[in-house]
């Protein structure tokens, strides 16, 4: 089993030479009960306005920790989640230590102002979720303002009531982000009927975009689009300095990434960006 230390001491899974089939059982075993064993955490990545570095918000992003296999990153857990059905359970403990971060951020005097969740697209083919969320925001007792829910662009084109999930989401008070943006095939009449208030352009278009002219010229119609529909665009995947400029320049106001920070435990922000 090949297995190298990370920077931060994790050791990093990869599979083993048995075959896929075999690890992909061994992995779905260990999966379900992995909330169970408190194996699974949160790592947070600041969003940031790129002119002025001010801190506008988090996005949560789950991470499993298994004794034996170390860090097994969420590309290889959350399609077995998504395939076996944990999704529901996993999905909803990460909305609900999302939103019981910012509370307990809140207590120790950093105020976070936007919590963004991902959510697989499973979560919707179960039904309304609004109730769901609706629930952890009152358990919990966030403002549903402070909420981003994203979405990817294939969730909502290949869920066939999207729509209605989204207008249920949209009626509780949470905000809508369409994530990994541009890499799916959404019509624009169909992104017009959504009540989303975020695009964030997918890290793909962000890699070359000073050296890449088409890339270039996707981020740029993506910027573009946004502030004629009135929507906020986040650039993901931005890390250099050289990106961030031209991210500016062309009118993208928010950026995410390794340039910023890497996804961090919760302790980290606190440290880094609490006024002192
Ligand atoms: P995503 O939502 O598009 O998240 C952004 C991914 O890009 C994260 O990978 C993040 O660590 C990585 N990233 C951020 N900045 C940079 C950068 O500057 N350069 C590069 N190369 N990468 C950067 P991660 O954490 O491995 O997550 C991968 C995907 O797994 C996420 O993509 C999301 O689709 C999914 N995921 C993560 N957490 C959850 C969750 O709680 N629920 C669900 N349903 N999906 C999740
Ligand atoms: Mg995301
Ligand atoms: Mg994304
Ligand atoms: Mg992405």
């Amino acid at each position: 089993q090949a297995k190298a230390r990370g920077r931060n001491g994790y050791r990093f899974y990869a599979p083993s030479m048995t075959g896929e089939g075999v690890e992909r059982l061994r992995l779905e075993t260990f999966l379900r009960r992995s909330l169970e064993k408190n194996e699974m955490f949160l790592n947070y990545q600041p969003q940031v306005e790129i002119d002025t570095g001010r801190l506008v918000g988090v996005e949560a992003l789950v991470r499993w920790n298994h004794p034996e296999l170390g860090l097994v990153p969420p590309a290889r857990f959350i399609p077995l989640a998504e395939d076996s059905g944990f999704i529901n359970q996993l999905g909803k403990w990460v909305l609900d230590e999302a939103c019981r971060q910012m509370m307990r951020w809140q207590a120790q005097g950093l105020h976070v102002p936007k919590m963004a969740v991902n959510l697989s697209v499973k979560q919707f083919e179960r039904g309304s979720i609004a109730g769901m969320v609706a629930d952890i925001l009152k358990e919990t007792g966030l403002e549903p303002q402070r909420l981003q829910l994203e979405v990817t662009e294939s969730v909502i084109m290949n869920t066939g009531d999207a729509l209605g999930f989204i207008n249920d989401l949209h009626a509780i008070g949470v905000g809508l982000a369409i994530d990994d943006f541009g890499t799916g095939y959404s019509s624009l009449a169909y992104l017009k009927q959504l009540p989303v208030q975020t695009l964030k352009i997918d890290r793909s278009f962000i890699k070359d975009i000073s050296t890449d002219v088409n890339d270039e010229a996707i981020a740029i119609a993506i910027i573009q689009l946004g502030k004629s529909m009135q929507l906020s665009v986040i650039a993901e995947g931005v890390e250099t300095e050289e990106q961030a400029a031209f991210l500016l320049r062309h009118g993208c106001k928010l950026a995410q990434g390794y340039f910023y920070s890497r996804p961090v435990l919760a302790q980290d922000m606190l440290e880094r960006w609490i006024d002192h």
